[in-house]
């Protein structure tokens, strides 16, 4: 959801969110800023409203002003997991997404100020907060004083197909799935935990389309946890959990 609501001073070339990388050329008011840990900085030379490219340039977004901070914090930090948070993390194993340049990776957290988590995601990725999330909810892996599984992941391939599952509708890219126990639930786009009428996200496995489905209501994640693309650590939590 986007926050805002004025164009806050944005010139009329500003005022999209995003623009693919092919079409920079066609933005003449956009310039290099500078080059970040991953991609590069912008900046509009009519209304100073900060871009971001990405490293694959396959898109540049506007920058919320909200986020400008969390932008900065995440260029000049080094975030990176601990070999025990690692460790973890390849036994859950995490859904990769090559466009996005991000691996999703669902778990609990415990933070350095006590704080628990039950539904985090590790959120490995050459892309800083931006824009989208909850400014709260954006939280750094040198937070993390403890990482395990969460009792509410669904297993790695129901994870994997709901988010590769195509939109079937404005926002609605369904997965059918089915409980241990016999039930149907439809989850209503790309999930990583399941909590609905007792059932949680280990006692899910994938099913045929039923006839009629039951869409559950989305599972909400508590915190998002960046840390720093890197493609050995990538390598690792993306295949080692594959059985
Ligand atoms: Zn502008």
């Amino acid at each position: 959801m986007w926050p805002f609501n004025s164009s806050n001073g944005r010139c009329s070339r500003c005022r999209v969110d995003g623009i693919s990388g092919v079409l920079l050329s066609q933005f003449p008011n956009l310039v290099l800023k500078r080059n970040l840990k991953f991609g590069e900085m912008w900046r509009c030379q009519k209304c100073e409203t900060p871009w971001f490219l990405t490293s694959n340039r396959q898109w540049i977004h506007r920058i919320g002003l909200e986020f400008k901070p969390l932008v900065a914090h995440w260029n000049e930090t080094a975030l990176d997991l601990t070999l025990l948070c690692l460790r973890a993390a390849t036994g859950i194993g995490g859904v990769r997404n090559d466009w996005e340049e991000t691996v999703i990776l669902p778990c609990a957290v415990t933070t350095k100020n006590g704080e628990r988590f039950e539904k985090a995601i590790l959120q490995v990725t050459k892309t800083p907060p931006y824009r989208w999330y909850s400014l709260e909810k954006v939280r750094w892996a040198w937070e993390i004083a403890e990482l395990e599984g969460s009792r509410f992941t669904l297993p790695l391939q129901v994870r994997r197909a709901s988010h590769e599952k195509r939109e079937e509708a404005m926002g609605f890219a369904p997965t059918d799935v089915q409980s241990n126990d016999g039930r149907s639930f439809t989850l209503g786009n790309a999930s990583d935990f399941f909590e609905h009428e007792g059932v949680t996200g280990p006692n899910i496995q994938l099913a045929p389309r039923p006839r009629k489905r039951n869409v559950v209501p989305f599972a909400e994640t508590q915190a998002w946890f960046w840390v720093d693309w890197n493609d050995d650590l990538v390598e690792k939590i993306t295949t080692s959990a594959e059985m």
